[in-house]
């Protein structure tokens, strides 16, 4: 064994940190405070970095299978024309598939298991210490050669790090609701695409799961009557007439509302304490790559900290240095595009219709999307 690694949070990042290190032959415990492995919300955009690290891990199939390829993702305005957009589908090199997270989540938890990570569920962190040592609500501890904390975006062991540098909430609520995919909602040409509709200060997300489910995903600005606990068609119809027969669908549907954040640590690390995912780097939903960074960055983990010299604090920090820049730069155009909502309509549509015509948009947008992530074999779009 190469050393021992304790893991808090069963999430994307924590489960692809316990997974990958496991697999670079360290002995893993992982700790989640819920009493199952579950998953948070409903679908999940995929891109080739998410894909290659699940290649890696050995469980792509299983993640993907029932996955939707839609053939484009268009941005779209209050009037429905196309602003911006992506194309996309089986086989580009920009591959993004939607699948339902609870696959995503299941997927992973199997690697875990294949891998021989000891799974400790009912396990709430409180503490860790920059020793290495992790201190439980149950009164317990855990000690090991590396910490791997990825407890989320409101992580209490982050907190009590002291490691926090920005926090900030955009002013944006969203909320998700996963549908039978009723055909007719939607006219035939459109359905099996990603469309995202921004009107006023709102935005909409149409995604296909599977040929059964269909996710929609639902932007506010906080305090606006829209949100509410359950979903009201005719404050939503307002803005997105063209969405009538959706809204319909949803009427009375139960939202669980929570501002977009972006969050900035001042270090990942302190000690043989790692942060990663959301707990360290969170960022609004407009790329579909919170997941994905927190995949590739707990790869670049399990490598840096496998094949680097020197101890553990060192190697953390070599870390950080080679995977930052990315995590930053996505995290930080995800950002600006959150702020378009904020825009005038009109300036918006003329905005974005010159960004979409752009090949450096589409090309920036994707830039980590699109990056293989350290240590790992790039993904092959001919793989799905
Ligand atoms: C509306 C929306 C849409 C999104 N769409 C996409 C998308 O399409 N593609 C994409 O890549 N990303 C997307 N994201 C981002 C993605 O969901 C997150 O970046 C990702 O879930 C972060 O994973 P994580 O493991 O860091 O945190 P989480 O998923 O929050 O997992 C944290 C885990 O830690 C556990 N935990 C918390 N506290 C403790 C504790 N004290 N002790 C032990 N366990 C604890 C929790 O129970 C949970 O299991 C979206 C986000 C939102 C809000």
């Amino acid at each position: 064994m190469l050393g021992s690694a304790s893991i808090v949070g069963g999430g994307i990042g924590g489960l692809t940190a316990a997974a990958s290190l496991a697999k670079r032959g360290w002995s893993v415990t992982l700790y989640e405070r819920q009493s199952t492995l579950r998953a948070h919300g409903s679908g999940i955009y995929l891109w080739n970095n998410g894909l290659a690290v699940l290649a890696d891990l050995g469980v792509l199939d299983e993640a993907i299978e029932c996955a939707h390829y839609g053939p484009v993702i268009e941005t779209r305005n209050a009037a429905d024309e196309v602003m911006a957009s992506v194309q996309t589908g089986r086989g580009r090199p920009a591959t993004v598939l939607t699948a339902t997270r609870s696959r995503l989540i299941d997927a992973l938890a199997r690697a875990c298991q294949d891998l021989g990570v000891d799974v400790r569920t009912d396990m709430e962190g409180v503490s860790a210490h920059p020793d290495g040592s992790v201190s439980f609500a149950e009164g317990t501890e855990a000690t090991a050669d590396l910490v791997v904390v990825a407890d989320g975006v409101n992580s209490r062991i982050r907190d009590g790090l002291a490691l926090t540098k920005s926090r900030i909430g955009l002013g944006q609520m969203g909320a998700r609701a996963l549908i039978p995919r009723t055909r007719g909602l939607l006219p035939d040409a459109d359905e099996p695409k990603y469309i995202e509709w921004m009107a006023g200060r709102r935005f909409v997300l149409w995604t296909p799961i599977s040929d059964a489910s269909l996710y929609i995903s639902l932007v506010s600005p906080k305090g606006h009557p829209s949100v509410a606990p359950r979903l009201d068609p005719v404050v939503w119809t307002d803005d997105f007439p063209q969405l009538a027969g959706l809204f319909a669908e949803l009427d009375g549907y139960e939202l669980h509302w929570a501002e977009f954040e972006h969050i900035t640590l001042e270090r990942w690390s302190a000690g043989r304490v790692a942060v990663l995912g959301d707990a360290a780097h969170a960022q609004p939903p407009y790329l579909g790559q919170g997941g994905g960074c927190a995949m590739m960055n707990a790869a670049g983990l399990a490598h840096a900290v496998t094949v680097g010299g020197g101890g553990i604090p060192d190697r953390l920090r070599l870390w950080e240095e080679t995977e930052r820049p990315l995590i930053e730069y996505t995290q930080n155009f995800s950002t600006g595009v959150a702020q378009l909502n904020d825009l005038p309509e009109s300036v918006r549509t003329t905005f974005l219709g010159a960004l979409g015509a752009s090949a450096d948009f589409g090309r920036n947008r994707l830039r980590a999307a699109m990056t293989t992530p350290t240590g790992i074999a790039p993904f092959r779009p001919a793989a799905v």
